[in-house]
């Protein structure tokens, strides 16, 4: 059996930011990199907007302040993001103010789709021509944490050190090794929410502002926003019982591609359980099977028209007249999100859409789309017992899918305060 210094699983930026911080401070360390998928299917794929400024993206139970300020430059260095202008921020920020809602100042970049594709391309040659072994369309399906070795759909492999980073797609995969090694956990938070599209002069802010961060009331935030070459899409997922249901997600292109004209967003709520203590993550399942269940396997979408005149949404109206756009997710059922969504979840949303609606005026317009659901897993959260993410002996978690980052920028950087404890080990 073949053993490394080093396997990663996973090449979402949180695998690749360990491979590199490893090969670039040790290079000596022979190191594995192995995702199931032909290339990495995280948001580096998918939009690649990056932000840049603690605490987006970095869950605060795990990261202070310091803490993000220390690895955010090195993930600079080796991203070597674009940084885009942010204008008339005052403007809104007083607007927000005075509401009770406020708006953040996010240093951000954009690739889009196709510019993160190239992006992964190119670390991926450069991890190739650094002797990193990589090994892609192999699948990780057990850990062995005593014998220290990991067994694949193609052969068994041992390892000095594993820094699992399987992504929210890989919850379950954690979930089995963290029962394995005995590593307890917490998944009692949820993200629940809408995606919204509209047209972008409705959301004119996007001008100024590539992807505001707004904070309401009610643990309600933005979240994701896309535009210029902008859609909508469902990502597919199974419950512990095998079952399908769908998520809401945007992304864009871009600038290179023509634009749509078109904006989208999510409008997320924090869910903490507490008792009688629940899985976040089974309530989620649950919630997506009941909107699968009312869209007829599909998720819902309705117009902010009929929403407000109680009515669900229907085919043959869902465009004409005030309802003066195509939606980009066309495979979507026209309904009623209300009769979906928990009013203790769909309410603060609702009230958040009317102060946005204040600070930008325009996105309450009857042809505004709301999508639902838009579920955000970011619940496993292992008990570490050191600052670099140790779950196991030897054994580290990083990524979204340990809860120790909800975006690209801090994925990366948990990985290389991963990577800096088994340099120092
Ligand atoms: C549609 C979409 C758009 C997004 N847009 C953005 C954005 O614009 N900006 C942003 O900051 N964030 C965005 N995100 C979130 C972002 O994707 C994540 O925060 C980030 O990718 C997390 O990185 P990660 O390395 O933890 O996991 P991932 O990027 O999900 O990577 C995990 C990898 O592990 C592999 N894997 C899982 N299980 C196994 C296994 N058992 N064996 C082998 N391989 C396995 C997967 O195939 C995957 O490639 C988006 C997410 C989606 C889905």
């Amino acid at each position: 059996m073949k053993t490394y210094d080093c396997i990663i699983v996973g090449t979402g930026p949180a695998g690749l930011g360990a491979a590199f911080r490893l090969n670039d401070q040790k290079p000596v360390l022979k190191i594995l990199i192995i995702d199931k998928e032909k290339l990495c299917t995280g948001g580096l794929r998918h939009d690649c907007k990056m932000n840049f400024t603690y605490p987006v993206g970095f869950p605060v139970d795990c990261w202070s302040s310091k803490q993000a300020e220390h690895y955010l430059p090195m993930v600079i260095e080796r991203l070597n993001p674009e940084f885009m202008q942010r204008i008339e921020l005052e403007t809104y920020r007083r607007r927000a103010e005075r509401l009770g809602v406020s708006l953040l100042d996010i240093r951000q970049s954009h690739l889009g789709t196709d510019g993160g594709l190239q992006l992964i391309e190119r670390l991926m040659a450069e991890l190739a021509e650094r002797d990193v072994d990589v090994s892609l369309g192999e699948t990780v399906k057990d850990v062995d944490p005593v014998a220290r070795r990991i067994i694949t759909n193609h052969r068994e492999i041992g390892y000095k050190d594993l820094i699992l980073a399987p992504g929210r797609g890989g919850f379950r995969f954690l979930q089995n090794v963290m029962a394995k090694a005995a590593v307890p956990f917490l998944d009692n938070i949820v993200d629940i929410g809408i995606r919204i599209e509209t047209r972008e002069e409705r959301f004119s802010i996007v001008k100024d502002y590539y992807d505001p961060k707004f904070n309401f009331p009610g643990k309600v935030r933005t979240f994701c926003t896309n535009s210029g070459a902008s859609y909508v899409v469902k990502e597919r997922y199974e419950t512990r019982e095998g079952r399908e249901y769908f998520s809401i997600n945007g992304h864009a292109y871009s600038n290179s591609r023509p634009r749509n004209g078109l904006v989208n967003f999510a409008l997320l709520k924090t869910v903490r359980l507490t008792e009688p203590l629940a899985s976040g993550q089974e309530f989620a399942e649950m919630l997506g099977c009941q909107a699968m269940l009312l869209g007829g396997n599909n998720p819902l979408m309705q117009r902010v028209g009929d929403f407000r005149l109680g009515k669900r949404s229907e085919a043959r109206t869902f465009c004409g007249d005030l309802y003066d756009f195509e939606p980009t997710l066309s495979d979507c059922t026209c309904g009623d999100i209300s009769l979906a969504t928990p009013a203790k979840i769909l309410r603060p949303i609702w009230n958040s859409m009317k102060l946005l609606d204040t600070i930008v005026p325009g996105v309450m317009h009857p042809g505004t789309i709301m999508y639902y659901p838009e579920i955000k897993l970011y619940a496993n959260k292992p008990r570490f017992f050191d600052e670099h993410f140790q779950a196991a002996e030897h054994i580290y978690m990083v990524g979204d899918g340990a809860g120790t980052s909800r975006g690209i920028t801090a994925a990366w950087a948990s990985a290389i305060r991963a990577a800096d404890g088994i340099l120092a080990s």
